[in-house]
């Protein structure tokens, strides 16, 4: 396939200046982010999104356009040199904020988040956004494709935008001509500050639009599709880029952190991938021996109780845990064994149990190990 015109691409004339093309990528990026862009139509957002950004490259570096100019697609080579930005691995789009590093950089600085963009208005990225999502054990073990609600801008249809009753128009803040920024002299220093009457606009709306009460937008609700990966902790947090709030004048919008939080479960305990569960077994079993059934995330496991397990052992099933997010291998599943004390015992069972007791007796500490070390403990202190 032909290689597209780079000014095509951008949409951009062949004398267009470094704003305009840094505006137009930006534009184009917003839109055609694979973050942005999931299910249908992904693989050809995908596309366009490359294909902008490489003509971004092109066109915003004056040595690679000059070259472009002249010789067309022969005179640059988007593979060569400068065009390995991103290093190993450069083939991953990363976050918004990587995508829009280079552009935005310059106009985002580290002042505070705001500066002032090219219409003398202070530009913005929008604030992020934080939600939190329960799901059970087994779903945080097995990972999960979910659904959720979050609220979303509209441009609003009334005013395009505007903020403006229709008709009307926005006009310049007259607190700071509209330059959004207001100096204040103390002593010798001159103090920037955003206007406080515009609130860094630039401008003000003596007629608001009805529909949006002047903000130009409207709050709606959309269902974005999120996938919990297998093996995810409580209190981590999924990100996804661009579904925050939205930009001011023109900033990129905010992320949204989607925080995970894991329900108690009725048996299983977790420590990180490993799992602990506490198994009750009979008085007798664990004197005797014998083969008990545990429960397992994925189903169910047998362990074989040796003859005179005692309350409190722990039996490790390998593997059986669960396999964290950055885990190479799953963890183990922890069966603590309750003895557990019969009660409502029949006249019949008493006396077994006393014959039973006479007979331990008569065989001294033997048939209790843990009661003869206590003892001598005991003696020990009183000695
Ligand atoms: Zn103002
Ligand atoms: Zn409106």
């Amino acid at each position: 396939m032909a290689k597209r015109d780079y000014y095509e691409i951008l949409g951009v004339p062949k004398n267009a200046n470094d704003e305009d093309i840094k505006k137009a990528y930006r534009k184009l990026a917003m839109k055609y982010h694979p973050d942005r862009n999931q299910g249908e139509g992904a693989k050809k957002a995908e596309e366009k999104f490359k294909e902008a950004k490489e003509a971004y490259e092109m066109l915003s570096d004056p040595k690679k356009r000059g070259a472009y100019d002249q010789f067309g697609h022969a005179g640059v080579d988007p593979n060569m040199g400068g065009g390995a930005r991103g290093g190993p691995g450069a083939e991953g789009f990363g976050g918004f904020a990587e995508a829009f590093g280079d552009i935005f950089g310059d106009i985002f600085g580290n002042q505070g988040g705001g500066r002032r963009g090219g219409g003398g208005q202070q530009v913005y990225r929008g604030s992020d956004l934080s939600y939190a999502t329960e799901i059970s054990l087994e779903e945080a073990a097995a990972g999960k494709d979910t659904q959720i609600r979050i609220p979303s801008w509209e441009t609003c249809e009334t005013c395009s935008g505007s903020g403006a009753k229709p008709g009307t128009s926005p006009k310049a803040c007259p607190g700071c001509n509209g330059t959004g920024t207001v100096h204040l002299r103390q002593g010798f220093f001159s103090i920037q500050q955003t206007c406080p009457q515009c609130r860094g606009a630039g401008k003000i709306i003596p007629d608001p639009c009805i529909t949006c009460n002047g903000a130009g937008k409207l709050k709606k609700q959309k269902t974005l599709e999120v996938r919990i990966p297998a093996g995810i902790a409580e209190g981590m947090r999924i990100r996804s880029v661009g579904n925050g709030e939205p930009g001011v004048n023109g900033g990129p919008p905010g992320d949204l952190y989607i925080e995970i939080r894991i329900k108690a479960h009725d048996i299983f305990e977790r420590d990180g991938d490993d799992l602990h569960c506490s198994v009750p077994v009979s008085m007798t079993t664990a004197a005797l021996g014998g083969t008990i059934e545990v429960p397992t995330l994925g189903g169910k496991a047998e362990i074989d109780l040796p003859e005179g397990t005692q309350h409190g052992k722990t039996f490790r099933l390998r593997g059986k845990g669960i396999k964290g997010v950055r885990s190479a291998y799953p963890g183990d599943l922890y069966c603590h064994v309750n003895v557990e004390t019969p009660v409502k015992l029949t006249d019949a069972q008493k006396k077994m149990l006393r014959d039973l007791d006479e007979s331990f007796r008569s065989g001294g500490d033997k048939h209790s190990p843990n009661a003869k070390s206590w003892t001598d403990r005991v003696k020990d202190l009183f000695k």
